[in-house]
Order: structure tokens, then C-alpha cells, then sequence
């Protein structure tokens, strides 16, 4: 009898013991969870943009671009000029061809101008990356090697123009450094980014460098137009939509450009140009604004950055918006809540590495739309070597890619806007003419970029705020319109308008 009292005892005891840690084990993951919550709950807090908000920026953005006008310096908007005062309108014809250097990718490019009513006949694009060596060699080594891949192009072109050697060919070079223009055909580098380091090269005339290299190579072309890739996107644009004012790029990096009066620019100093107008290269990726939404987040991710103190920057608008940084964001967002909360059941060690989430990894979690997150799992497990990772996580990490990539959408957006209000397309006059509201106009905006074209949420978000912005009035008068590959097709359709033999 003792026994058996002993043994229900002893059962009971242990019965007891395992409902306790079962229980507190479920009380401490209940916690965890509540703890993943809480921290996406705050990321969402600290990101949100509500249409006052995005005003704010849209203001902060037209009043530096004023100070970027009035003189050097006198923001972080370099407003660079372009001298570029006429823009394709389609009457161009002929065949040109086109380098693009500065995006993922080095192309040559070949495109062949019907004139007036035929638009574009036929485009041949050639893609490679330039070697890593050549990155930090020396100018002519890199210029050396750029004419050759032209000279092979051309020459291979069968059904494109012979090259004949005493007809001098014009050459759209679009070089997306950051370049001082001289004209529309030169330009001196300011210095690399994009890890490129040519040292010899900072300083000098670029499109010198590439005509002497093609000279040497027997290659006989010059370059008509040394353009940036947002000014080869906004030609394109406006080549087939006349409407066209302006062109972002949202891809690795972020910028936009637009035509400008010239007697808007104030550092142009009188010069003025055929048009009344000029292009204007914003270098936007470094506008700054305390009205931007700044995370903790965002602050670590600026003080690891290696190019922290270029230009004296915090934390740009590029930094909250681009292909480069995006999927960084959310690594820390997801880091930090596999520290604090457990909630993520291996050892994520991945989650420490920088960079290891690239942006489209986030944009295909994001658009999973199977019902068990299929998608989030196998990025989790296959990048991050995170495994069975419940289905209430998986969904909360969809929830931080929201939150993310939707205040980078609307951020973009109220940058669009602020480009508008500078020109007095968004409906309210203008900065400068005060309260007195324009009749709107068709406006049209040619945007690029691997993160606006490949991300459809993205492309949504930032159209979706730029119509709240705008509102009902003015909204339906202003269309965002694709200019893909506008980079270097652009360029050879500025080589063409300013063609030496027009
Ligand atoms: P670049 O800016 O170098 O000229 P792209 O314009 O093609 O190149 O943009 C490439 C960048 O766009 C990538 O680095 C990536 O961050 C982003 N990107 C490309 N495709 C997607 C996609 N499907 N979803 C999200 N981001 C993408
Ligand atoms: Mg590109």
C-alpha cells in the first residue's frame, strides 16, 4: 500500500514538475513572441509617413533645391549642370552609338533613329562587367580597354553602319560618377564611387580620356555627349513623350534630374542657353532632412558605413530608399529581434553578416502570396540558413519587409513631388511665385531602376503616395512612366541631338 502511495506520489510530482515547464516554457516563448511584436510594432512606429509627413519633405526638398541653385556648397543637393538645354524629340536619325559606365553592369550600345514619326528602328545592346582589376588601375588601362569593347562591337555590327574611317562617328558616353561638366561633351571627375578607385583618373577630363583611347585604337568616334545615367533616362523619356520633365532612377543607388529655366539657376550666372532651359543633375541621394523618418536602424547602418564621412553625410535619403541598403535594413531589423526575443530557433549567425539580404531577397519574401510563406521559408533557410521557422514568424518578417520598402516607396514619392513643387507642377504655384495656384499640366516623370521595374509593391507604394500627395486635382495630370534602359539608349539619343553634322 506504502508503495503504491509512493509511486502515485512520485507520479504526481512528476506529472507536476513536467506542466510546470511546460507551462513556463510556453509563458517564456508567449513572451518571446511578444517581444517580436513589440520591436516590429516601434519599426513601424519609427517609419511611419503619413501624408503631412511626406509634405514636409516635399518642402524640404524644394527649398534645397534652391539653395543647390543659388551657389556650390550651398546644400547637400549638388545640383550639378549638365548644359544640356535641348532634349530628343523624335525627328533624330541615324545610327549612334553609346557607352554606359557606372551601373552593374559596362554596356555598349548600338541605336538606330528613324526620324520624325519612326522613333526608334532597332537597339543592340552588348553587357559585361568591367573586370576588378581594371577598377583600380590606371585611367588609360580602363580607357583602353572601354574603346576596344566598342571597337569589337562596332566591327561585329553586320547589320549596323560601316565603319567608314574618314566619316567621324558621335559617341554618347553616359559616366555615372560624379563629374564637374564643362560642356555637353566634357566633364572632369570629381571622384570614383561604386568601387572604382583610379586615382590618376580624379580630376581629369573624361571624355578627353576615352576619345584619346579610341584615337589610338584607330577607332574613329567622338564623344558628342558626356551625360550622367538620370540625363540619359530623362532623354529617353522625352524622346517618346514630350511631356517628360524629369527622370529618377531607383536601382543600386537613387538620383534624379530635371529641366530647369535657367534664370531659376542662379549659379548659371546669366549664361544662358537656346532653350531658357537646362538640365539639372540633383545628386539626391545625399538630401538630408529632419523631417525624414530615422530609425536606430538607420543610425547603424550609417555608422558602419565605410563612405560614412563622404560629404559629411548622415543619412541620406539614398540610404532609406536604394537596392543597396534595403535588404540591410531589414537584416538589422531581423538581427535584433533574434537577439532580443528568440523567436528565430537556430543560432542565425548568418543574420550578422552585413549585406548578406540582398533587396530582392525582400521583395520575394514580400510578394510570397503561397498561404504557408513557402517563399519566406526557403530564403530564410537558403541565405540565412535559418530553419523551421513557425509560420506567425515567417509572417511577421513579411510584415518588417512591409514596413521597409513602403516608407522607401514614399519617400521617393515625395522626392517626385518636390520636383514638381520646384517647377511649379504639383498644383501650388511653385516655391517662388507664391500662393497663386497653376492651372495643372501633363507632367510625365520617367523613372529606371532595377528596384522600381523588378519590385512590384515598391513600383504601387510610390505611385499610390504620389497620388496622395498630389490629391484628386492634381494626381490624374502627372504620370510616372518607365524609361527602361533609358541609361544608355539616352545617351546616344543626346549623341544624335548634338551631333556635330545636325
Ligand atoms: P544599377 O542601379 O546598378 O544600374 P539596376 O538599375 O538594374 O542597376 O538596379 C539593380 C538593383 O535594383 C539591385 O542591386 C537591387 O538592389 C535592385 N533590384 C533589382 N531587381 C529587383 C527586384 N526584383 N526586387 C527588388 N529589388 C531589385
Ligand atoms: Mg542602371
Amino acid at each position: 500500500g506504502r508503495v503504491g502511495l509512493g509511486l502515485a506520489v512520485g507520479c504526481a510530482v512528476v506529472t507536476c514538475a513536467i506542466a510546470a515547464a511546460l507551462v513556463s516554457r510556453s509563458v517564456r516563448r508567449r513572451w518571446r513572441w511578444g517581444q517580436a511584436v513589440a520591436l516590429v510594432r516601434e519599426l513601424e512606429e519609427a517609419c511611419d509617413t503619413p501624408v503631412g509627413r511626406l509634405r514636409q519633405v516635399v518642402d524640404a526638398m524644394a527649398v534645397e533645391m534652391h539653395a543647390g541653385l543659388a551657389s556650390d556648397g550651398g546644400s547637400k543637393l549638388k545640383m550639378l549642370l549638365t548644359f544640356i538645354d535641348s532634349l530628343p524629340d523624335g525627328t533624330e536619325e541615324g545610327t549612334y552609338y553609346a557607352l554606359d559606365l557606372g551601373g552593374t553592369n559596362f554596356r555598349v550600345l548600338r541605336v538606330q533613329l528613324g526620324g520624325k514619326g519612326s522613333m526608334i528602328l532597332s537597339h543592340k545592346v552588348e553587357s559585361q562587367p568591367i573586370p576588378q582589376k581594371l577598377m583600380t588601375g590606371t585611367s588609360e588601362e580602363l580607357f583602353n580597354f572601354i574603346a576596344s569593347i566598342l571597337k569589337r562591337f562596332v566591327q561585329s555590327d553586320n547589320d549596323g553602319f560601316q565603319q567608314l574611317p574618314d566619316v567621324r562617328k558621335d559617341l554618347g558616353f553616359t559616366f555615372s560618377f560624379p563629374v564637374k561638366q564643362l560642356s555637353i561633351s566634357s566633364g572632369v571627375l570629381i571622384k570614383w564611387t561604386k568601387g572604382f578607385s583610379i586615382e590618376d583618373a580624379v580630376g581629369k577630363e573624361i571624355a578627353q580620356c576615352l576619345n584619346e583611347a579610341m584615337t589610338k585604337i584607330g577607332l574613329n568616334m567622338r564623344v558628342a555627349a558626356l551625360v550622367n545615367n538620370t540625363v540619359g533616362t530623362l532623354a529617353l523619356g522625352h524622346y517618346n513623350d514630350e511631356d517628360t520633365v524629369a527622370a529618377v532612377i531607383i536601382g543600386t543607388g537613387t538620383n534624379a534630374c530635371y529641366l530647369e529655366r535657367t534664370d531659376a539657376i542662379i549659379k548659371c550666372q546669366g549664361r544662358l542657353t537656346n532653350s531658357g532651359a537646362m538640365v539639372v543633375n540633383m545628386e539626391w541621394g545625399n538630401f538630408w532632412s529632419s523631417h525624414l523618418p530615422r530609425t536606430s536602424y538607420d543610425i547603424a547602418l550609417d555608422d558602419e558605413s565605410p563612405n560614412r564621412n563622404e560629404q559629411a553625410r548622415i543619412t541620406g535619403f539614398e540610404k532609406m530608399i536604394s537596392g543597396m541598403y534595403l535588404g540591410d535594413i531589414v537584416r538589422r531589423v531581423l538581427h535584433r529581434m533574434a537577439e532580443e526575443s528568440d523567436i528565430l530557433l537556430d543560432p542565425a549567425k548568418n543574420l550578422s553578416v552585413p549585406f548578406i539580404l540582398r533587396t530582392p531577397l525582400i521583395a520575394s519574401m514580400h510578394e510570397d502570396d503561397s498561404p504557408d510563406l513557402a517563399e519566406v521559408g526557403r530564403v530564410l533557410e537558403e541565405h540565412l540558413k535559418i530553419s523551421r521557422v513557425p509560420l506567425k514568424v515567417r509572417r511577421l518578417i513579411v510584415r518588417v519587409c512591409d514596413i521597409v520598402t513602403r516608407r522607401a516607396a514614399r519617400l521617393a514619392a515625395a522626392g517626385i513631388v518636390g520636383m514638381l513643387k520646384k517647377t511649379g507642377r504639383d498644383g501650388s504655384g511653385g516655391v517662388a511665385s507664391g500662393r497663386t495656384r497653376s492651372k495643372p499640366r501633363r507632367t510625365v516623370v520617367a523613372v529606371e531602376g532595377g528596384l522600381y521595374i523588378g519590385y512590384t509593391l515598391f513600383k504601387q507604394y510610390l505611385n499610390e503616395a504620389v497620388r496622395e500627395i498630389l490629391g484628386d486635382e492634381v494626381a490624374p495630370y502627372v504620370l510616372l512612366k518607365v524609361s527602361e534602359d533609358g541609361s544608355g539608349i539616352g545617351a546616344a539619343l543626346l549623341a544624335a541631338v548634338y551631333s556635330s553634322d545636325r
